[in-house]
């Protein structure tokens, strides 16, 4: 019989019964995966695939489609029947719940139940998620000795071939899953009624909608809200957001005097209720008296591989892979540019970073946007290859961030509506300017191109770098048009 609960519905439900409702019943309003959604999954796809070879020679019990996991359910029973002492995808129903473990073991007459993440470390959730499997396995079919959860190590470092072992950890979850155990019984209970009842839950909106995990319903749900609104206020904490919503303080026009904002906040709801722009324009000529010529401004594009693809490099670890720098050699000269975008094969940090310190030369500041991002690229680049340690200290020394006059308010246009993000400042300050036009229009999407150059043999190589130059382009003549409009001040 086919199940009336799986791991992901039990999630949902568990985070939200309206979250679970709608999954079973409204698909129909369900936002369609995202690309970047499609690529954690892939992520975590790929992540499992290569924990399987902890423990090799395996028998496969995964579903050729997710409509099939009844198969999946009864192949098990027949590997485990037949004495089969490593399954992959092993699937276990228990009235009507079903739950799908990535690798089950049995090793001296013991099973143990492993669920590889491709985090770094074990989430509540992942707990939850074990304690669920926990309870399936153990009451349809086998005893478990002991269940783990595998994730990546963040500490460890690849040096020429990948050892499995340490990029791997795995830790036993056992007894928390056991002390969940009526938790669990309790709440498929509860929304296996919820399932039967068919009637949609009253729930409003709240921190649920985030948390473990951004909703897919949010669009549906939040579709009351205005802009801008209390939740657009820079800033304010989740929990003050909704305490205000909960009070019937939605707009900026309900805000009263009791309501304590800080001063940045506080501007911002002025702007918006006087449509007026704020200029602290001391401030402003403070900030540029920083910097000297020559004048570059800079743009790192990077990808995080969950699994380190290259030696001296650590799961997640940010790896650049291409740059744009607009520069001037003085104030009246020309605007000029140059640009970096790594070949594909073998590790881009090294031509990335030699031809960077070329172009940057040995004088003037360098503005970033955000600086923290590419100091800290470049001190990771430092750090895996100390050869050129004393010329990155020179660049790191000569870096100047470009976004404090917006994030602290300098200049702040209500149409920036509480954000300081150069793809929410830009189109504020120089309307003619924005990112619409662009196939690649953020850093996430960069980084997926990137990743699909690398892996996928069928990408349109000429047209994805193509698209990669305008975009890293677009973010370096943005903070050229962002200096000169405060100079204008
Ligand atoms: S958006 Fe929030 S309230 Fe709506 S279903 Fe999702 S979690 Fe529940």
């Amino acid at each position: 019989m086919r199940h009336i609960l799986s791991k992901s519905t039990f999630l949902y439900g568990t985070q939200c019964l309206k979250r679970l409702y709608f999954n079973k019943f409204r698909r129909d309003l369900r936002l369609e995966v995202s690309e970047m959604q499609q690529a954690v999954f892939d992520r975590g796809t790929s992540v499992g695939q290569l924990a399987r070879e902890l423990f090799p020679g395996g028998t496969d019990a995964s579903p050729e489609t997710p409509f099939e996991y009844q198969k999946s359910v009864k192949l098990t029973k027949d590997l485990i029947d037949q004495g089969v002492k490593i399954i992959y995808e092993a699937a276990f129903q228990y009235q009507g719940v079903l739950a799908a473990v990535d690798i089950l073991v049995k090793k001296n007459g013991k099973w143990k139940a492993y669920e590889v993440k491709s985090s770094t470390s074990v989430k509540d959730v992942n707990i939850l998620d074990a304690a669920l499997q926990y309870h399936v396995i153990t009451k349809s079919e086998i005893e478990l000795a002991d269940i783990f959860i595998v994730h990546l190590n963040n500490e460890y470092v690849r040096k020429k071939n990948l050892v499995l072992e340490e990029l791997f950890f795995m830790e036993s979850v056992k007894d928390e899953a056991v002390d969940q155990q009526s938790f669990i019984k309790n709440k498929i209970s509860e929304l296996k009624l919820l399932i039967e009842s068919k009637k949609e839950p009253k729930i409003g909106i709240g921190t649920h909608c985030f948390e473990p995990y951004s909703c897919e319903f949010m669009h549906h749900c939040w579709k009351h809200i205005p802009e801008p609104s209390v939740f657009s206020i820079s800033g304010l904490r989740s929990n003050k957001k909704f305490e205000l919503y909960e009070n019937g303080i939605l707009r900026f026009e309900d805000l009263t005097e009791e309501i304590v904002l800080n001063e940045y906040q506080s501007m911002q709801v002025e702007c918006h209720l006087n449509g007026k722009t704020n200029i602290d324009s001391v401030s402003v000529r403070n900030f540029l008296k920083e910097f000297s010529y020559p004048l570059y401004f800079m743009d790192f594009e990077t990808f995080q591989p969950a699994v380190p693809l290259y030696p001296k490099s650590k799961p997640y670890q940010q790896i650049a892979f291409q740059y744009s720098l607009h520069y001037k050699k003085s104030k009246s000269a020309s605007l000029k540019h140059t640009e970096f975008l790594a070949p594909i094969t073998g590790d881009p940090r090294i031509p990335f970073i030699e031809q960077l310190l070329e172009d940057t030369g040995s004088s003037g500041s360098i503005l970033a946007y955000n600086v923290s991002f590419e100091r800290s690229i470049l001190e990771s680049i430092a750090r895996d290859f100390p050869k050129y340690k004393n010329e990155i200290e020179d660049r790191c020394e000569r870096l100047i961030d470009l976004m404090p006059p917006f994030r602290k308010g300098w200049y702040y246009k209500p149409e920036m509506n509480g954000s300081y993000s150069i793809k929410q400042v830009l189109p504020a300050v120089v309307p003619e300017m924005n990112y619409d036009a662009l196939e690649i229009a953020d850093g996430g999407s960069a980084s997926l191109a990137f990743e699909q150059l690398i892996y996928d043999k069928n990408a349109d190589v000429d047209a994805i770098r193509k698209q990669l130059l305008a975009y890293c382009k677009m973010d370096t003549l943005a903070m050229v048009r962002l200096l000169e409009a405060l100079e204008k001040i």
